[in-house]
């Protein structure tokens, strides 16, 4: 007995080939295939005489009668088979071809003339032309009948457009899901159906949005039918969010902070510069937060390079100063060690404890219990570390700040997890990938956004160029002789990881043997153990290399001043942002900066992206264009880390369908804040599979 939650393999008709062709688009179970939704449509439900597609010169769907056919070899090489049809009024040969050199093998041909059955009908999308006085058809899709009465699937009306992938064709998808639809289309979750009316803005429920979304009377009741199931999708994002939020942060606070100035002002007698006036202007914010009586909830948005380290340490000094504890998580080990390091040396004579927590640092049982231990007792001030101190053993005596840094790198329920470390967190998230203020309240609730605007004053702006590989190399090694150090970017790519690797570990011996031989060269990469890249990290920050080929493992945080050319091999193989970011990684000094991109794409889109980096430094129009171009998954950390991504819900254009599905979720929790009611359960259920379990039901066992 098949559920929702069988492979789709068991299927009539698919089987485990087709199966496996199912699973590179993601779809895997009955729920996933139901749920497959059309990328577009095409308005098929019109056909016209033969006669108007000759005139008219486009492409569009008639339907004919089928007469005799004639075979014929044009050349060693070429045969052509043309299959006499009618209509009321014109005749013409649908015409199909058969080159011997085409990667096709088989005899098309016959198996055309089997299928084309003598007095049969057919459907055909495609074009007519005269030539000689004939009518010829060709025919970009067909669907044969054997007569008037019988509907066709793919014709008549408008037909869904899958992404479609090697091994499977949109016609085979079509019927898998018009027969799938037909047994199964109740057995998918249907919140709608327990939602009263009023709220239901189409007065659909899921089962008919689904069969609607695939094969839709019309475009407007696909769109209504796409936007209710949108509206479930919402609903169980805005239920969880809320869930969290009554439990996190909406509670009192407990934790009061004063401003003593005991840390506070050694701390700042240490920096070797002034803040600068933005600078200035996130502190007193986010103080003015943390005085408050409601927890923090603020978002830091500032360019790479803008100072943002220094000013979540003056918030942190801030709770220890008061007897609190703070962390901060940081999405990459090489990132967590160079805060801890950065942290502990402007730190240094300064009576604070500060541990790092990487998985790496927790193998040892000694450590790890000693680690442990100096947490929950609050001998530990300051926690840095990665995803590692979001773990359930993780436990702090009274933790009261939690800093997110580069929190586009996580995902919604990482960040949740952090934030059940502390009773009443005050939460300071931190990103260089700015975002558009509706959605960051979409999916955070009410957030308070500061922005610094102006890099510290000296900094110059990166000079970036598009350049071939001799090029990029001559100019580094004229700034390697000026002392100044150098990275070399590899961007290693899940699917081809391995060939990726080894031709970035093949490329650094030939540079350290070639072009670079008179520099010390170390290499950086994300398959070694977290302590060797931690040291080569620690030694290029010390000067003893000068060049420091690497793949994205430095992409976010890293800060070696010193550093003033970054060399980007493949660079169209990179988002944006994620350029923004590597580039990031210069230009932190008084000292003239280069990027260098070199990619080996021809597309005019690869070309177009490379162009805004050439043109400007500025994150934020950049993060603009990465979000016209690639949507809103990426800069909300959405696409990674279990955050469901939405099968028909928009973020960025269904503002109203998520703001009707906040308000029924406020709804039903001032009813039953726990989902603890019989009717909620489905609700609860669906929120446990998106959530897994980082979203807690306080209450429930
Ligand atoms: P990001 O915002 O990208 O995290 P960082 O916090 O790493 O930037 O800071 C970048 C560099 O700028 C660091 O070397 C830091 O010491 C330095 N810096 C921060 N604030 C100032 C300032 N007001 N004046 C001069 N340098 C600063
Ligand atoms: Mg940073």
């Amino acid at each position: 007995m098949l559920n929702i939650e069988s492979s789709i393999q068991y299927l009539k008709g698919i089987g485990s080939k087709r199966a496996y062709s199912f699973s590179k688009l993601g779809v895997n179970s009955l729920y996933d295939l139901l749920s497959f939704f059309p990328s577009a449509y095409q308005d098929r439900t019109r056909t016209v005489p033969v006669e108007n597609l000759i005139y008219n010169n486009h492409q569009g769907c008639i339907f004919v009668k089928i007469g005799n056919s004639y075979q014929k070899r044009l050349s060693a090489n070429l045969s052509i088979l043309d299959i006499e049809v009618f209509d009321n009024k014109f005749h013409g040969y649908l015409r199909f071809f058969r080159n011997n050199n085409s990667r096709f093998r088989g005899d098309i041909l016959s198996y055309l003339k089997k299928i084309f059955v003598k007095d049969y009908f057919t459907y055909i999308y495609g074009e007519a032309k005269e030539e000689y006085g004939k009518v010829i058809i060709t025919a970009i899709d067909y669907e044969i009948v054997k007569d008037e009465f019988t509907t066709p699937l793919h014709f008549k009306r408008i037909i869904p457009i899958y992404a479609a992938t090697e091994g499977l064709k949109q016609k085979f998808i079509r019927e898998s899901l018009k027969t799938t639809l037909n047994s199964y289309t109740d057995f998918y979750p249907d919140l709608l159906k327990i939602i009263p009316d009023s709220y239901n803005i189409h007065k659909m429920e899921i089962s008919a949005a689904i069969k609607k979304i695939h094969f839709p009377e019309s475009l407007q009741e696909a769109e209504f039918a796409r936007q209710s199931f949108a509206l479930q999708e919402f609903l169980i994002l805005e239920t969880a969010l809320l869930l969290s939020r009554n439990n996190l942060l909406q509670k009192n606070k407990i934790q009061e902070y004063k401003i003593k100035k005991t840390l506070l002002s050694a701390f700042k007698n240490n920096l070797d510069f002034e803040f600068t006036k933005d600078q200035k202007k996130a502190i007193n914010d986010i103080f003015l937060d943390m005085q408050s009586k409601k927890t923090m909830n603020r978002m830091l948005m500032g360019d790479v390079g803008s100072g943002k380290t220094v000013v979540a340490l003056s918030a942190i000094l801030l709770a220890i100063e008061n007897g609190y504890q703070a962390m901060i998580i940081a999405p990459t080990e090489v990132l967590a060690e160079q805060h801890y390091l950065t942290i502990s040396n402007i730190l240094k004579g300064l009576d604070v404890t500060i541990s790092l927590l990487t998985s790496s640092l927790l193998k040892t049982q000694k450590e790890k219990k000693r680690l442990l231990e100096s947490l929950k007792n609050g001998q530990t001030q300051i926690a840095i570390g990665t995803h590692s101190l979001i773990e359930d053993r993780i436990k702090f005596k009274n933790l009261s700040l939690v800093v997110i840094d580069e929190q586009h790198r996580f995902g919604v329920t990482q960040k949740f997890a952090a934030l059940y470390k502390a009773k009443s967190p005050d939460v300071l998230m931190m990103t260089a990938t700015p975002i558009p203020r509706a959605l960051a309240m979409t999916v955070y609730g009410e957030i308070d956004i500061t922005t610094i605007k102006h890099l510290p004053t000296g900094t110059i702006p990166v000079k970036t160029f598009l350049v071939t590989e001799e090029e990029a190399y001559s100019s580094t090694i004229k700034e390697l002789k000026k002392g100044n150090q150098a990275y070399i970017v590899y961007p290693i790519i899940e699917e081809s990881e391995k060939l990726d690797l080894k031709s970035a570990i093949q490329d650094f011996e030939k540079l350290s043997k070639d072009y670079f031989k008179d520099f010390k060269i170390a290499l950086l990469h994300g398959r070694m153990k977290p302590q060797e890249k931690n040291l080569i990290m620690r030694k290029f920050k010390n000067k003893e290399f000068d060049v420091l080929v690497a793949t994205t493992v430095i992409e976010v945080g890293i800060d070696v001043p010193n550093s003033t050319v970054i060399i980007i091999h493949n660079a169209e193989r990179f988002g944006l942002s994620a350029l923004h970011q590597l580039r990031g990684r210069v230009g932190r000094s008084t000292k003239q900066s280069y990027a260098y991109l070199i990619s080996s794409s021809n597309s005019q889109n690869a070309n177009e992206r490379l162009s805004i980096m050439t043109s400007t430094n500025d994150g934020f129009q950049i993060a603009q264009k990465d979000l016209e171009m690639r949507g809103p998954g990426e800069l909300m950390g959405t696409t990674q880390h279990g955050f469901p991504t939405f099968k028909a819900g928009n973020l960025a254009t269904d503002v109203d369908i998520i703001e009707l599905s906040k308000n029924i979720a406020k709804n039903i929790l001032k009813d039953d804040p726990h989902l603890l009611k019989q009717e909620n359960f489905l609700l609860k259920n669906l929120i446990t599979k998106h959530f897994s379990s980082k979203i807690k039901f306080i209450g429930v066992g």
